[in-house]
C-alpha cells in the first residue's frame, strides 16, 4: 500500500485527488488530509478514506473539527504550523493543492522523505523555484508537476533529451474575457471573472485565468521546472482547451498533449507514475470535435503575461514579489477594493517600486529571502491601494 498525504484535499484539485483514490482504497493507506475552513467535508473525507490526521489550517477551526470527528480515531490538529508539521510523517506521495504561497512550506518539508511531491501549488515554483527544486536534489525527492500544461510538458519530454528542445509552447483558454471589448474590461465584475468557459477549478485560478495572471504564473513555473530559458517558452490561446501544450524540437517536430479539460488526468498521471494508471475522464472524439483554433496571446489584452517577462528575467526574488502582490492584489479585487484591470496596474506599481527600494535580484534565493520579500510585497499593495 502507498503512504499518501493530501495537503488541500477540500479544494478543486483536492476534490478531484480525493476521488481516483477512493475509487482504488486497497491501494492506498492515507496519512494526512488538510484543508481550511471547510470542516465538515474534510471530516467527511478523512473518515471516508480512513486517514490518521486531519488538520485545519485555521486555529478557530479546531473545535469544529474535533466534533465532526468525535469517535473516528481520525487525529486532529489546527493553524498553520499543524500544516506543516503533517508533512513530516513520512509519505511515499504528496499532493500540494493549497492555494497560494501558504503551499509553499508543506511542499518543502514533504521533499525532506525523498519520496514524490505532486504539485498543483505553481505558487511554490513562482515564488522559490530554485529553492524548491534544490532542495528536491538534496534529499532526492521526485517532483512531478500536476498543472495541467505542465504535465502535458513532462509527458511529451518523456525519453526526449532536454537539450534537443527548442520551444514550449503552453496554451491558455483566454478565461472569461477572451472575447470581450478592451474598453469592456475595466469593468468586469467579481461574477463574470469567476465563471471559466471550460473549466471547473476554485475561484481565485478562475480569476487569475481571466486576467491570465494564471498564464503569467505558468510562464514562470515552466522556465523554474524545466530549466528552460525564458525565449523559448510560447503561450498562445486556444479556446477548446484540448491541447495543454506542445514541445517543438530543434529537427522542427512538435509534440501536443492532447487530453478533455479535466484535471484528473494530471492527477492521475502523477498518482501513477511512472506507470500508466486507468483514469475515468471523458475519451475525446475528435471527428466531433472538428477543428482546434488558436490566437495570439495579446499583451495588450493581457499585460500580466508582460509582467511574467520582467519576473522571468530578474528572476531571484521578483518571482516572490509577483506572486504576492498578485494574491494581494486579487484579494482586493475579491473584496471589491480593486477594479480588475487595477490587479495588473498595482502588481507592475508594486514590482517597480520594491526594484528600485529593494532590489530583487539574488544570487542564492532562501526561504527566509523569500518569506521576507513576500511580506513586503503584500504590505507595498495595501501602501498602494491606500493611496
Ligand atoms: P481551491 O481554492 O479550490 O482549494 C484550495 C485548498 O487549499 C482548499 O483545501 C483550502 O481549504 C486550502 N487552503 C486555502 N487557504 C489555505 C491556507 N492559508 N493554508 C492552508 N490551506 C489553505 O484551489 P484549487 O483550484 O484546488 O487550486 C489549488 C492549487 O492548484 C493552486 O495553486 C492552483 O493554482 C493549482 N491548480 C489548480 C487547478 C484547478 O483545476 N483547480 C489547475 C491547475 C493548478
Ligand atoms: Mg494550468
Amino acid at each position: 500500500m502507498r503512504k499518501v498525504t493530501i495537503f488541500g484535499s477540500t479544494g478543486s484539485i483536492g476534490e478531484n485527488t480525493v476521488d481516483l483514490i477512493a475509487a482504488a482504497p486497497e491501494r492506498y493507506d492515507v496519512v494526512a488530509l488538510t484543508g481550511g475552513r471547510n470542516v465538515a467535508r474534510l471530516a467527511e473525507q478523512a473518515i471516508a478514506l480512513r486517514a490518521d490526521l486531519a488538520v485545519t489550517a485555521f486555529d478557530d477551526k479546531y473545535d469544529e473539527l474535533k466534533a465532526a470527528l468525535a469517535g473516528s480515531g481520525v487525529e486532529v490538529a489546527a493553524g498553520a504550523q499543524a500544516v506543516a508539521d503533517a508533512a513530516d510523517r513520512p509519505a511515499d506521495w504528496f499532493m500540494s493543492a493549497i492555494v497560494g504561497a501558504a503551499g509553499l512550506v508543506p511542499g518543502l518539508r514533504a521533499l525532506r522523505h525523498g519520496t514524490t511531491l505532486a504539485l498543483a501549488n505553481k505558487e511554490s515554483l513562482v515564488t522559490a523555484g530554485p529553492h524548491l527544486m534544490a532542495e528536491a536534489a538534496k534529499y532526492g525527492a521526485t517532483i512531478l508537476p500536476v498543472d495541467s500544461e505542465h504535465s502535458a510538458v513532462f509527458q511529451a519530454l518523456v525519453g526526449e533529451d532536454i537539450q534537443a528542445v527548442e520551444r514550449v509552447i503552453i496554451t491558455a483558454s483566454g478565461g472569461a474575457f477572451r472575447d470581450w471589448p478592451l474598453e469592456a474590461l475595466e469593468n468586469a465584475t467579481l461574477a463574470e471573472a469567476s465563471a471559466h468557459p471550460n473549466w471547473d477549478m476554485g475561484q481565485r485560478i478562475t480569476i487569475d485565468s481571466a486576467s491570465m495572471f494564471n498564464k503569467a504564473m505558468e510562464l514562470i513555473e515552466t522556465k523554474e521546472f524545466f530549466g528552460v530559458h525564458p525565449d523559448m517558452i510560447e503561450a498562445v490561446v486556444h479556446p477548446e482547451s484540448l491541447i495543454h501544450a506542445l514541445v517543438g524540437f530543434r529537427d522542427g517536430g512538435l509534440m501536443a498533449h492532447l487530453g478533455p479539460p479535466d484535471m484528473r488526468h494530471a492527477i492521475g498521471y502523477a498518482l501513477h507514475w511512472p506507470d500508466r494508471g486507468h483514469v475515468p475522464v471523458e475519451r475525446l472524439d475528435l471527428a466531433q470535435i472538428g477543428s482546434l483554433n488558436f490566437r495570439v496571446a495579446d499583451e495588450a489584452r493581457y499585460p500580466a503575461l508582460r509582467i511574467a517577462r520582467d519576473v522571468m528575467e530578474t528572476g531571484g526574488l521578483s518571482g516572490a514579489a509577483f506572486n504576492a502582490a498578485k494574491e494581494a492584489a486579487l484579494d482586493a479585487f475579491i473584496a471589491g477594493e480593486l477594479g480588475f484591470l487595477g490587479m495588473a496596474r498595482v502588481v507592475d506599481e508594486v514590482l517597480n517600486r520594491l526594484q528600485r527600494d529593494n532590489g530583487l535580484s539574488c544570487d542564492i534565493l532562501t526561504l527566509d529571502k523569500v518569506l521576507e520579500t513576500d511580506h513586503l510585497a503584500r504590505k507595498a499593495v495595501k501602501d498602494a491601494l491606500a493611496r
